[in-house]
Protein backbone atom coordinates (compact mmCIF):
# COMPACT_ATOMS: atom_id res chain seq x y z
CA UNK A 1 0.00 0.00 0.00
CA UNK A 2 1.61 3.47 -1.14
CA UNK A 3 1.55 5.54 1.70
CA UNK A 4 1.50 9.66 1.87
CA UNK A 5 4.03 11.98 1.93
CA UNK A 6 4.41 14.01 5.22
CA UNK A 7 5.72 17.09 6.29
CA UNK A 8 7.03 19.08 9.18
CA UNK A 9 8.63 22.26 10.74
CA UNK A 10 11.38 20.16 13.18
CA UNK A 11 12.63 23.11 14.70
CA UNK A 12 11.47 25.68 17.35
CA UNK A 13 8.80 28.03 15.89
CA UNK A 14 10.92 31.33 16.70
CA UNK A 15 13.53 33.39 14.74
CA UNK A 16 16.83 31.17 15.00
CA UNK A 17 19.74 30.60 12.59
CA UNK A 18 18.59 27.11 11.19
CA UNK A 19 14.79 25.69 10.59
CA UNK A 20 14.60 22.36 9.45
CA UNK A 21 11.96 21.04 7.33
CA UNK A 22 11.65 17.30 7.52
CA UNK A 23 9.72 15.64 4.70
CA UNK A 24 9.20 11.62 4.90
CA UNK A 25 7.40 9.38 2.89
CA UNK A 26 7.05 7.24 -1.42
CA UNK A 27 7.45 11.02 -3.01
CA UNK A 28 9.62 12.40 -0.70
CA UNK A 29 12.53 12.68 -3.17
CA UNK A 30 10.57 13.99 -6.22
CA UNK A 31 8.09 16.67 -4.12
CA UNK A 32 11.56 18.17 -2.91
CA UNK A 33 12.81 17.47 -6.34
CA UNK A 34 10.17 19.80 -7.90
CA UNK A 35 10.70 22.68 -5.72
CA UNK A 36 15.15 22.57 -5.18
CA UNK A 37 17.58 23.73 -7.92
CA UNK A 38 21.33 23.90 -7.68
CA UNK A 39 23.80 26.21 -8.13
CA UNK A 40 23.57 25.91 -11.69
CA UNK A 41 19.68 26.08 -11.11
CA UNK A 42 19.31 22.87 -12.32
CA UNK A 43 16.21 20.28 -10.67
CA UNK A 44 18.54 17.27 -10.02
CA UNK A 45 18.00 15.94 -6.61
CA UNK A 46 16.04 12.70 -7.56
CA UNK A 47 19.44 11.67 -8.99
CA UNK A 48 21.49 12.29 -5.71
CA UNK A 49 22.82 9.49 -3.44
CA UNK A 50 21.52 8.29 -0.23
CA UNK A 51 22.63 10.09 2.79
CA UNK A 52 24.37 12.98 1.00
CA UNK A 53 23.45 16.68 1.52
CA UNK A 54 23.36 19.40 -0.88
CA UNK A 55 23.75 23.04 -1.57
CA UNK A 56 21.37 25.17 -3.18
CA UNK A 57 17.94 26.96 -3.03
CA UNK A 58 14.06 26.29 -2.84
CA UNK A 59 11.84 27.76 -5.44
CA UNK A 60 8.73 29.14 -5.72
CA UNK A 61 8.19 28.54 -9.17
CA UNK A 62 11.08 30.37 -10.93
CA UNK A 63 11.87 32.43 -7.95
CA UNK A 64 14.39 31.50 -5.44
CA UNK A 65 12.81 31.62 -2.05
CA UNK A 66 15.83 30.28 0.03
CA UNK A 67 19.17 29.34 0.07
CA UNK A 68 19.43 25.89 1.93
CA UNK A 69 20.83 22.69 2.29
CA UNK A 70 18.90 19.79 1.84
CA UNK A 71 19.79 16.05 2.78
CA UNK A 72 18.57 12.94 1.33
CA UNK A 73 18.25 9.69 3.50
CA UNK A 74 16.75 6.88 1.29
CA UNK A 75 14.34 4.05 2.13
CA UNK A 76 15.28 2.32 4.82
CA UNK A 77 17.93 3.37 6.00
CA UNK A 78 16.57 6.69 7.63
CA UNK A 79 14.23 7.84 10.61
CA UNK A 80 11.15 6.47 9.57
CA UNK A 81 12.35 3.95 6.95
CA UNK A 82 10.68 5.53 4.52
CA UNK A 83 12.49 7.90 1.82
CA UNK A 84 13.23 11.37 4.29
CA UNK A 85 14.90 14.77 2.89
CA UNK A 86 15.29 17.41 5.19
CA UNK A 87 15.42 20.94 4.25
CA UNK A 88 17.96 22.75 6.08
CA UNK A 89 17.02 26.63 5.26
CA UNK A 90 17.49 30.20 7.03
CA UNK A 91 15.62 30.03 10.68
CA UNK A 92 12.88 32.75 10.49
CA UNK A 93 9.76 31.88 11.22
CA UNK A 94 8.14 33.81 8.00
CA UNK A 95 10.67 32.18 5.31
CA UNK A 96 10.38 28.30 7.67
CA UNK A 97 6.68 28.61 7.37
CA UNK A 98 6.55 29.75 3.42
CA UNK A 99 8.96 27.10 2.37
CA UNK A 100 6.45 24.52 4.45
CA UNK A 101 3.65 25.99 2.41
CA UNK A 102 5.97 25.56 -1.13
CA UNK A 103 6.46 21.74 0.00
CA UNK A 104 2.74 21.22 0.97
CA UNK A 105 1.69 22.75 -2.60
CA UNK A 106 4.06 19.88 -4.16
CA UNK A 107 2.06 17.22 -2.81
CA UNK A 108 3.02 16.58 1.06
CA UNK A 109 0.68 16.65 3.35
CA UNK A 110 1.35 17.92 7.11
CA UNK A 111 2.35 15.71 9.70
CA UNK A 112 0.62 15.03 12.36
CA UNK A 113 2.80 15.88 15.86
CA UNK A 114 4.75 12.70 16.76
CA UNK A 115 3.95 10.91 13.10
CA UNK A 116 7.40 10.90 12.04
CA UNK A 117 8.09 8.54 15.35
CA UNK A 118 4.91 6.59 14.73
CA UNK A 119 5.98 5.88 11.45
CA UNK A 120 9.58 4.48 12.45
CA UNK A 121 7.35 2.07 14.58
CA UNK A 122 4.48 1.28 12.44
CA UNK A 123 7.19 -0.02 9.97
CA UNK A 124 9.11 -1.94 12.61
CA UNK A 125 12.22 0.31 13.10
CA UNK A 126 11.99 0.46 16.52
CA UNK A 127 9.88 -0.63 19.33
CA UNK A 128 6.87 1.19 21.47
CA UNK A 129 9.20 1.87 24.57
CA UNK A 130 11.97 3.41 22.47
CA UNK A 131 9.78 5.56 20.64
CA UNK A 132 8.37 7.23 23.94
CA UNK A 133 12.08 7.16 25.01
CA UNK A 134 12.59 9.55 21.91
CA UNK A 135 9.57 12.10 23.82
CA UNK A 136 11.09 11.35 27.06
CA UNK A 137 13.97 12.70 25.60
CA UNK A 138 12.96 15.54 24.21
CA UNK A 139 11.03 16.65 27.48
CA UNK A 140 14.16 15.73 29.89
CA UNK A 141 14.92 18.24 32.08
CA UNK A 142 18.14 17.08 33.42
CA UNK A 143 20.77 15.00 33.12
CA UNK A 144 19.53 12.07 34.94
CA UNK A 145 16.39 12.02 33.05
CA UNK A 146 18.34 12.32 29.46
CA UNK A 147 20.67 9.57 30.54
CA UNK A 148 17.63 7.28 31.65
CA UNK A 149 15.85 7.77 27.96
CA UNK A 150 18.70 7.14 26.35
CA UNK A 151 19.59 4.00 27.53
CA UNK A 152 15.52 3.37 27.06
CA UNK A 153 16.38 4.48 23.27
CA UNK A 154 19.22 1.62 23.33
CA UNK A 155 16.84 -0.65 24.28
CA UNK A 156 17.51 -1.65 27.78
CA UNK A 157 14.00 -1.76 28.92
CA UNK A 158 13.02 -3.12 25.61
CA UNK A 159 15.27 -6.41 26.15
CA UNK A 160 14.21 -6.68 29.44
CA UNK A 161 10.71 -7.48 28.69
CA UNK A 162 11.56 -9.64 25.93
CA UNK A 163 13.48 -11.75 27.53
CA UNK A 164 10.65 -12.31 30.26
CA UNK A 165 8.09 -12.84 28.04
CA UNK A 166 10.50 -15.31 25.95
CA UNK A 167 10.17 -17.24 29.28
CA UNK A 168 6.86 -16.94 29.88
CA UNK A 169 5.56 -17.78 26.23
CA UNK A 170 8.05 -21.08 26.71
CA UNK A 171 6.39 -22.22 29.60
CA UNK A 172 3.17 -21.52 28.18
CA UNK A 173 3.78 -23.65 25.31
CA UNK A 174 5.49 -26.19 27.27
CA UNK A 175 2.18 -26.85 29.03
CA UNK A 176 -0.20 -26.65 26.09
CA UNK A 177 2.12 -29.09 24.61
CA UNK A 178 2.39 -31.45 27.76
CA UNK A 179 -2.25 -31.20 27.78
CA UNK A 180 -1.92 -31.69 24.41
CA UNK A 181 0.34 -35.22 24.37
CA UNK A 182 0.65 -36.53 28.13
CA UNK A 183 1.56 -39.66 27.12
CA UNK A 184 5.27 -38.16 26.03
CA UNK A 185 5.20 -34.93 27.90
CA UNK A 186 4.82 -35.55 31.63
CA UNK A 187 3.99 -32.50 34.29
CA UNK A 188 5.21 -34.22 36.90
CA UNK A 189 7.20 -32.31 39.54
CA UNK A 190 6.59 -29.28 36.68
CA UNK A 191 4.68 -27.05 39.36
CA UNK A 192 7.43 -26.76 41.52
CA UNK A 193 9.32 -25.50 38.87
CA UNK A 194 7.15 -23.19 37.19
CA UNK A 195 6.83 -21.70 40.92
CA UNK A 196 10.66 -21.27 41.30
CA UNK A 197 10.24 -19.37 37.84
CA UNK A 198 7.94 -17.44 38.82
CA UNK A 199 9.29 -16.18 41.69
CA UNK A 200 12.11 -15.08 39.93
CA UNK A 201 9.65 -12.96 37.38
CA UNK A 202 7.47 -11.66 40.30
CA UNK A 203 10.81 -10.38 41.91
CA UNK A 204 12.27 -8.90 38.75
CA UNK A 205 8.78 -7.60 38.18
CA UNK A 206 8.31 -5.99 41.48
CA UNK A 207 11.66 -4.43 41.36
CA UNK A 208 10.71 -2.73 38.64
CA UNK A 209 7.67 -1.27 39.96
CA UNK A 210 9.51 0.05 42.74
CA UNK A 211 12.00 1.38 40.01
CA UNK A 212 8.88 4.07 38.60
CA UNK A 213 8.82 6.04 41.75
CA UNK A 214 12.67 6.87 41.69
CA UNK A 215 12.16 6.79 37.65
CA UNK A 216 9.40 9.85 38.49
CA UNK A 217 11.77 11.37 40.61
CA UNK A 218 14.30 11.44 37.74
CA UNK A 219 12.62 12.67 34.97
CA UNK A 220 10.49 15.20 37.12
CA UNK A 221 12.82 16.26 39.49
CA UNK A 222 12.73 16.02 43.06
CA UNK A 223 9.63 17.66 45.04
CA UNK A 224 11.21 20.07 47.80
CA UNK A 225 8.62 21.71 50.08
CA UNK A 226 10.33 24.57 52.41
CA UNK A 227 8.25 24.71 55.51
CA UNK A 228 8.73 26.95 58.83
CA UNK A 229 6.90 29.53 60.47
CA UNK A 230 6.64 32.98 59.30
CA UNK A 231 10.14 35.11 59.05
CA UNK A 232 12.24 32.27 60.12
CA UNK A 233 13.94 32.75 56.47
CA UNK A 234 12.08 30.87 54.07
CA UNK A 235 11.89 33.26 51.04
CA UNK A 236 15.92 34.51 51.92
CA UNK A 237 16.60 30.60 50.90
CA UNK A 238 14.88 30.26 48.13
CA UNK A 239 16.06 33.47 46.99
CA UNK A 240 19.24 32.38 47.62
CA UNK A 241 18.86 28.97 45.49
CA UNK A 242 17.04 30.89 42.48
CA UNK A 243 19.80 33.39 42.50
CA UNK A 244 16.87 36.42 42.44
CA UNK A 245 14.46 37.94 43.92
CA UNK A 246 11.59 35.59 43.45
CA UNK A 247 10.04 35.30 46.79
CA UNK A 248 9.24 38.34 48.39
CA UNK A 249 11.39 38.82 51.47
CA UNK A 250 9.92 41.26 54.70
CA UNK A 251 10.14 41.19 58.60
CA UNK A 252 6.16 41.36 58.72
CA UNK A 253 5.58 37.65 60.18
CA UNK A 254 3.00 35.61 57.83
CA UNK A 255 4.23 37.79 53.94
CA UNK A 256 4.74 34.69 52.02
CA UNK A 257 1.04 33.75 51.46
CA UNK A 258 0.67 31.78 48.33
CA UNK A 259 2.67 29.30 46.91
CA UNK A 260 5.89 29.87 44.97
CA UNK A 261 7.49 27.47 42.82
CA UNK A 262 10.91 27.11 41.72
CA UNK A 263 12.30 24.41 39.83
CA UNK A 264 16.36 24.72 40.49
CA UNK A 265 18.94 22.40 38.89
CA UNK A 266 22.24 21.59 40.29
CA UNK A 267 24.46 18.26 39.79
CA UNK A 268 22.32 17.10 37.17
CA UNK A 269 19.07 17.18 39.81
CA UNK A 270 16.15 19.01 39.66
CA UNK A 271 14.59 20.42 42.62
CA UNK A 272 10.91 21.51 42.31
CA UNK A 273 11.22 24.06 45.25
CA UNK A 274 7.44 25.22 46.78
CA UNK A 275 8.06 27.72 49.46
CA UNK A 276 5.28 27.86 51.54
CA UNK A 277 3.27 30.14 53.86
CA UNK A 278 3.59 28.70 57.46
CA UNK A 279 0.98 26.44 58.99
CA UNK A 280 0.03 28.57 61.78
CA UNK A 281 -3.72 28.74 62.39
CA UNK A 282 -5.09 31.95 61.33
CA UNK A 283 -8.59 33.88 60.80
CA UNK A 284 -6.99 35.71 57.51
CA UNK A 285 -9.08 34.17 54.53
CA UNK A 286 -6.11 34.77 52.35
CA UNK A 287 -3.31 33.30 54.60
CA UNK A 288 -6.01 30.33 55.31
CA UNK A 289 -6.33 29.35 51.61
CA UNK A 290 -2.26 29.60 52.28
CA UNK A 291 -2.26 26.97 55.39
CA UNK A 292 -3.72 24.37 53.33
CA UNK A 293 -2.33 24.66 50.43
CA UNK A 294 0.50 24.14 52.40
CA UNK A 295 -0.55 21.06 53.75
CA UNK A 296 -1.62 19.37 50.47
CA UNK A 297 1.54 19.86 49.23
CA UNK A 298 3.39 18.43 52.45
CA UNK A 299 1.72 15.41 51.65
CA UNK A 300 2.91 15.25 47.86
CA UNK A 301 6.61 16.02 48.57
CA UNK A 302 9.53 13.75 48.13
CA UNK A 303 11.67 16.04 50.41
CA UNK A 304 10.47 18.44 52.83
CA UNK A 305 13.21 21.21 54.14
CA UNK A 306 12.27 22.13 57.56
CA UNK A 307 13.47 25.86 58.63
CA UNK A 308 13.60 26.94 61.88
CA UNK A 309 14.56 30.26 63.32
CA UNK A 310 17.33 29.21 65.56
CA UNK A 311 17.42 32.73 67.62
CA UNK A 312 13.89 32.18 69.57
CA UNK A 313 12.55 29.23 71.66
CA UNK A 314 10.35 26.77 69.45
CA UNK A 315 6.79 27.45 69.97
CA UNK A 316 3.11 25.52 69.50
CA UNK A 317 3.44 26.35 65.66
CA UNK A 318 6.95 24.50 65.55
CA UNK A 319 5.10 21.21 67.59
CA UNK A 320 2.34 21.38 64.57
CA UNK A 321 4.45 21.77 62.12
CA UNK A 322 6.65 18.78 63.36
CA UNK A 323 3.57 16.77 63.96
CA UNK A 324 3.02 16.84 60.06
CA UNK A 325 6.50 15.71 58.87
CA UNK A 326 7.85 13.73 61.49
CA UNK A 327 7.76 10.30 59.83
CA UNK A 328 9.03 11.81 56.02
CA UNK A 329 11.89 12.46 54.19
CA UNK A 330 13.22 15.68 56.18
CA UNK A 331 15.87 18.09 56.32
CA UNK A 332 15.79 20.46 59.39
CA UNK A 333 17.94 24.26 59.20
CA UNK A 334 18.52 25.75 61.77
CA UNK A 335 18.55 29.31 60.72
CA UNK A 336 20.15 32.74 62.14
CA UNK A 337 23.03 30.85 63.50
CA UNK A 338 24.55 34.09 62.87
CA UNK A 339 22.57 35.64 66.52
CA UNK A 340 22.10 34.33 69.45
CA UNK A 341 21.14 30.79 69.27
CA UNK A 342 19.16 29.39 71.73
CA UNK A 343 17.91 25.74 69.80
CA UNK A 344 20.63 23.24 69.31
CA UNK A 345 20.63 20.31 67.00
CA UNK A 346 20.43 18.06 70.16
CA UNK A 347 17.01 19.69 70.40
CA UNK A 348 16.03 18.73 67.32
CA UNK A 349 17.20 15.13 67.12
CA UNK A 350 14.92 15.01 70.26
CA UNK A 351 11.74 16.05 68.46
CA UNK A 352 12.77 13.56 65.07
CA UNK A 353 15.16 10.90 65.46
CA UNK A 354 19.13 10.56 65.77
CA UNK A 355 19.55 10.02 61.86
CA UNK A 356 17.54 13.49 61.36
CA UNK A 357 19.59 15.61 58.74
CA UNK A 358 20.75 18.82 60.73
CA UNK A 359 22.33 22.01 59.00
CA UNK A 360 23.11 25.21 60.93
CA UNK A 361 22.53 27.93 58.31
CA UNK A 362 22.58 31.40 58.10
CA UNK A 363 20.93 32.79 54.82
CA UNK A 364 22.27 36.56 55.87
CA UNK A 365 25.59 35.44 55.75
CA UNK A 366 25.15 32.65 52.97
CA UNK A 367 26.52 29.62 55.29
CA UNK A 368 25.34 26.58 55.27
CA UNK A 369 24.13 25.94 51.56
CA UNK A 370 26.91 24.21 50.37
CA UNK A 371 26.22 21.32 53.13
CA UNK A 372 22.90 21.41 52.10
CA UNK A 373 23.76 20.51 48.19
CA UNK A 374 26.35 17.92 49.59
CA UNK A 375 22.93 16.11 51.59
CA UNK A 376 20.64 16.13 49.33
CA UNK A 377 23.50 14.72 46.51
CA UNK A 378 24.10 12.10 48.59
CA UNK A 379 20.55 11.51 49.68
CA UNK A 380 19.63 11.22 46.17
CA UNK A 381 22.30 9.67 44.40
CA UNK A 382 24.08 7.30 46.29
CA UNK A 383 20.92 6.54 48.54
CA UNK A 384 17.55 6.18 47.62
CA UNK A 385 18.25 6.56 44.04
CA UNK A 386 21.33 4.93 42.61
CA UNK A 387 22.55 6.12 38.90
CA UNK A 388 23.78 3.27 37.39
CA UNK A 389 22.65 1.09 34.37
CA UNK A 390 19.35 -0.54 36.00
CA UNK A 391 16.55 0.51 34.06
CA UNK A 392 13.78 2.39 36.07
CA UNK A 393 10.50 2.75 34.77
CA UNK A 394 9.47 6.22 34.22
CA UNK A 395 6.40 6.27 32.14
CA UNK A 396 2.86 5.81 33.80
CA UNK A 397 1.45 3.88 31.12
CA UNK A 398 4.91 1.13 31.46
CA UNK A 399 3.77 0.88 35.15
CA UNK A 400 0.68 0.07 34.65
CA UNK A 401 1.59 -2.73 32.38
CA UNK A 402 3.97 -4.29 34.76
CA UNK A 403 1.32 -3.60 37.85
CA UNK A 404 -0.97 -5.89 35.85
CA UNK A 405 1.80 -8.51 34.77
CA UNK A 406 2.77 -8.30 38.11
CA UNK A 407 -0.41 -9.74 39.55
CA UNK A 408 -1.23 -11.99 36.76
CA UNK A 409 2.45 -13.71 38.10
CA UNK A 410 1.37 -13.82 41.63
CA UNK A 411 -1.66 -14.88 40.32
CA UNK A 412 0.30 -18.41 38.87
CA UNK A 413 1.91 -18.57 42.29
CA UNK A 414 -1.66 -18.82 43.88
CA UNK A 415 -2.36 -21.78 41.42
CA UNK A 416 0.34 -23.76 41.68
CA UNK A 417 0.16 -23.55 45.55
CA UNK A 418 -3.62 -23.73 45.80
CA UNK A 419 -2.66 -27.32 43.07
CA UNK A 420 -4.89 -25.60 40.66
CA UNK A 421 -4.68 -28.05 37.42
CA UNK A 422 -2.42 -26.69 34.87
CA UNK A 423 -4.56 -24.78 32.35
CA UNK A 424 -5.22 -21.99 35.25
CA UNK A 425 -1.54 -21.46 34.94
CA UNK A 426 -1.41 -20.99 31.45
CA UNK A 427 -4.07 -18.41 31.46
CA UNK A 428 -2.63 -16.15 34.22
CA UNK A 429 0.44 -16.78 32.25
CA UNK A 430 -0.97 -15.90 29.22
CA UNK A 431 -2.22 -12.59 30.27
CA UNK A 432 0.90 -11.78 31.64
CA UNK A 433 2.43 -12.28 28.64
CA UNK A 434 0.01 -9.78 26.81
CA UNK A 435 0.04 -6.98 29.31
CA UNK A 436 4.47 -6.74 28.65
CA UNK A 437 3.52 -6.78 25.11
CA UNK A 438 1.65 -3.55 26.08
CA UNK A 439 5.26 -2.10 26.74
CA UNK A 440 6.90 -2.82 23.79
CA UNK A 441 3.90 -2.30 21.22
CA UNK A 442 3.22 -5.48 20.34
CA UNK A 443 -0.45 -6.08 22.41
CA UNK A 444 -1.50 -2.22 21.63
CA UNK A 445 -4.32 -1.47 19.72
CA UNK A 446 -4.28 1.38 16.91
CA UNK A 447 -5.97 3.73 18.86
CA UNK A 448 -3.37 3.40 22.02
CA UNK A 449 -0.37 4.26 19.39
CA UNK A 450 -2.78 7.26 18.26
CA UNK A 451 -2.74 8.71 21.31
CA UNK A 452 0.89 7.57 22.56
CA UNK A 453 2.08 9.39 19.20
CA UNK A 454 0.00 12.81 19.44
CA UNK A 455 1.86 13.67 22.34
CA UNK A 456 5.04 14.26 20.43
CA UNK A 457 6.19 17.76 19.24
CA UNK A 458 5.41 18.66 15.94
CA UNK A 459 8.28 17.67 13.28
CA UNK A 460 9.49 14.39 15.26
P1 LIG B 1 10.03 33.77 55.70
O1 LIG B 1 8.84 34.47 56.23
O2 LIG B 1 10.27 32.47 56.40
O3 LIG B 1 10.03 33.60 54.22
O4 LIG B 1 11.30 34.64 56.11
P2 LIG B 1 12.12 35.70 55.23
O5 LIG B 1 13.06 35.00 54.32
O6 LIG B 1 11.15 36.67 54.67
O7 LIG B 1 12.99 36.38 56.35
C1 LIG B 1 12.43 37.13 57.41
C2 LIG B 1 13.46 38.09 57.98
O8 LIG B 1 14.52 37.36 58.58
C3 LIG B 1 14.10 39.01 56.94
O9 LIG B 1 14.29 40.25 57.50
C4 LIG B 1 15.44 38.33 56.67
O10 LIG B 1 16.42 39.27 56.27
C5 LIG B 1 15.77 37.76 58.05
N1 LIG B 1 16.65 36.59 57.93
C6 LIG B 1 16.51 35.54 57.13
N2 LIG B 1 17.51 34.65 57.33
C7 LIG B 1 18.33 35.18 58.26
C8 LIG B 1 19.56 34.76 58.89
O11 LIG B 1 20.12 33.68 58.63
N3 LIG B 1 20.08 35.58 59.84
C9 LIG B 1 19.50 36.76 60.18
N4 LIG B 1 20.09 37.50 61.12
N5 LIG B 1 18.35 37.19 59.62
C10 LIG B 1 17.78 36.43 58.67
Amino acid sequence: MKTDTIAAISTAMTNSGIGIIRVSGEDAISIVHSVFVNKWNHRCLDSYKSHTIHYGYIVDGDNPVDEVMVSVMKAPHSYTTEDVVEINCHGGIYIVQKIMDIVMRAGARIAEPGEFTKRAFLNGRIDLSKAEAVMDMISSKNEFALQSSIRQLKGSLFELIKNMREEIIYEIAFIESALDDPEHISLEDYPEKLKEKTEVLCDSLKKLLDSAHDGKLLKEGIKTVIVGKPNVGKSSFLNILVGEDKAIVTEVAGTTRDILEETISFGGITLNMIDTAGIRNTDDIVEKIGVEKTKKALEEADLIIYIVDSSVPMDKNDDDIIQMIKERKVIVFLNKSDLNVCITEEDIRNYFSEEIKVIKTSMIKEVGIDSFTEIIKEMFLHGSISYNDEVYITNMRHKEAIKDAYESMLQVKKSIENYMPEDFYSIDLMSAYASLGMIIGEEVGEDLVNEIFSRFCMGK
